[in-house]
């Protein structure tokens, strides 16, 4: 092949194929603000466990929305439950149940 000194990123299609609707489905049904979502960050950036580790409620939110339910829950092992991500959501949303009942269903084998 040519050498043209750069090349193609990988690709980021996302298929949709790959949600679980099943888990989907059960998520929204325990805590239906899952849905509320709008991916501000807030919950990420006033993370007690963020400087020290992976956890990014923001980022599980899009990666389970995308079916990438392992990449999820490599983010969110780290969370300590604290609850400040509740505090400064301006959804509303209670991430701390939010957070326990992620674990709960899609940890579940
Ligand atoms: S509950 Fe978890 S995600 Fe939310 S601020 Fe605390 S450690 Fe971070
Ligand atoms: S603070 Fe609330 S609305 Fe913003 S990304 Fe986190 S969960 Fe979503």
């Amino acid at each position: 092949m040519i050498d043209f000194g750069y090349s193609l990123t990988s690709s980021s299609r996302i298929s949709l194929d790959n949600i679980n609707q099943k888990k989907l489905k059960k998520i929204t049904a325990v805590e239906p603000d899952f849905l509320k979502c709008m991916a501000c960050g807030s919950c990420a950036a006033s993370c007690s466990a963020g400087n020290f580790t992976k956890v990014n409620l923001r980022m599980v939110i899009l990666l389970l929305n995308r079916g990438m339910e392992k990449e999820a829950i490599a983010l969110i092992e780290g969370c300590m439950l604290c609850g400040k991500c509740t505090l400064v959501c301006p959804r509303g949303i209670n991430t701390r149940n939010l957070i326990i009942n992620i674990l709960k269903i899609y940890k579940e084998v």
